[in-house]
């Protein structure tokens, strides 16, 4: 390999397309050229360990992999960028390892109020595991502000979880709402924004403290990396204490894994605007479907959240929506076992289109109807989509 001693250029100083938008920012992964060979794509940072330094410094500022790494502190930048977020954005080994890691910040006695519709093994983590930890968990329908108000204990809680559009019945909680709620009685917000992506929402410019995603959906888009993000709006004490818990218990992400994901960052528009067409394609053909009973997606004029989403979302609603199908449960799973191009599984936010039968997932106690199908959007091609739902439906309907 030959290489160049030229002196660095002055794109290599800080982020050099810092004026342009979020969009172009993300398309280059803020542009930074590697000052040794001049890729344009960073290398992948795999090393354990460092030297020390003759005068027994770490000049560099790595010392060990467990806390830190390079690779991670890139993806880390474009995320934070995407969610212009002012502290910063963390990476972790999964969504849950992501979300939990707030929860474990919480001090023994605090009080939580998280939302009825929300993913559901973070629920059952809060249910289960947060008592454990000494947390007073409560659950509330977050998306209808009076309810979200009464749920609210100044003085006591401490911080409000809530997720928009919320998995798997895609309600739409007001964020602005929700963080005037929470701060007016002494807590954080904050937002799982796993199904509407940095594209669409921005939950610290609306007034979030920390915003989450599972970036195992849409960031990373190719169901091949399981990962978590956490960005906040302030370097505060509650801040510094989740990064402290990511570096004592490992958490971090590996180094492929955010090189993945950074590469993946780069067509983050392209996929979540297609991704966000194709769903709202689907769900206006399947309102009209003679075996849907009903679709929510908050795209749709007549969605319950549809007016609060067109406030608060921007260029598209996401690229999930479920569908409850006429027949009951039996009349569902039997439209999914039928599917062809559409992929019977779990997980969403891939480029290929995902079907559930979201209620024999969750088990006892979820919201999800028994009838209701989950679908993720992909990027394939809406009318084979469509076709392909049609004929499954016809099919199971015989
Ligand atoms: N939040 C939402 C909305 C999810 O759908 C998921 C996973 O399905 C998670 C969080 C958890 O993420 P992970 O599977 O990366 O731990």
């Amino acid at each position: 390999m030959s290489r160049t001693n030229a002196p660095a250029g002055p794109e290599d100083a800080g982020e050099p397309i810092a004026a342009f938008s979020r969009r172009s920012r993300a398309a280059q992964a803020m542009g930074r050229i590697d000052p040794v060979t001049r890729g344009v794509v960073p290398p992948l940072h795999v090393a354990t360990t460092f030297i020390r330094d003759p005068d027994n410094a770490y000049s560099s500022g790595f010392s060990y992999a467990r806390p830190d790494n390079a690779t991670v502190r890139e993806a880390e930048a474009v995320l934070a960028m995407l969610e212009e977020a002012g502290a910063g954005a963390l990476l972790f080994g999964s969504g849950m390892a992501a979300a939990t890691a707030v929860f474990g910040a919480l001090e023994p006695g605090d009080h939580v109020v998280a939302p009825n519709v929300m993913y559901w093994a973070l629920k059952r983590w809060l249910r289960e595991e947060g008592p454990r930890r000494g947390l007073a968990v409560d659950f509330t329908d977050a998306e209808d502000p009076g309810r979200l108000r009464a749920a609210v204990q100044p003085g006591r809680t401490k911080l409000v979880w809530i997720e928009t559009p919320g998995n798997p019945l895609w309600t739409v909680t007001d964020i602005a709402g929700a963080a005037e709620i929470a701060h007016a009685a002494g807590a954080r917000l904050a937002v799982d924004s796993t199904a509407a992506s940095p594209v669409h929402t921005r939950p610290l410019a609306l007034g979030a403290d920390i915003v989450m995603h599972s970036g195992t959906k849409i960031l990373n888009g190719h169901s091949d990396v399981v990962a978590g993000v956490l960005a906040a709006r302030e370097a505060d004490a509650f801040w510094a204490r989740v990064g402290a818990i990511r570096a004592s218990g490992g958490a971090i992400l590996g180094p492929f894994e955010a090189y993945l994901l950074m590469r993946s960052l780069r067509t983050l528009h392209l996929r979540a605007e297609r991704q966000a067409a194709g769903a709202l394609a689907l769900a206006t053909r399947l309102g009209a479907h003679p075996h849907v009973a009903r679709v929510l997606y908050p795209g749709l004029p007549d969605d319950p959240g549809h007016a609060v989403a067109a406030r608060q979302m921007e260029g598209g609603f996401g690229y999930m929506l479920s569908i409850r199908v006429r027949g009951g449960e039996g009349a569902a799973i039997a439209t999914a076992v039928r599917v062809a191009l559409w992929k019977r599984a779990t997980s969403l936010g891939g480029v290929e289109s995902l079907i559930e039968h979201r209620a024999s997932v969750e088990g006892p106690g979820t919201p999800c109807p028994p009838d209701l199908l989950r679908l993720s959007t992909g990027i394939e091609d809406p009318d084979d989509l469509f076709a392909d739902l049609d004929a499954a439906l016809r099919a199971a309907h015989g």
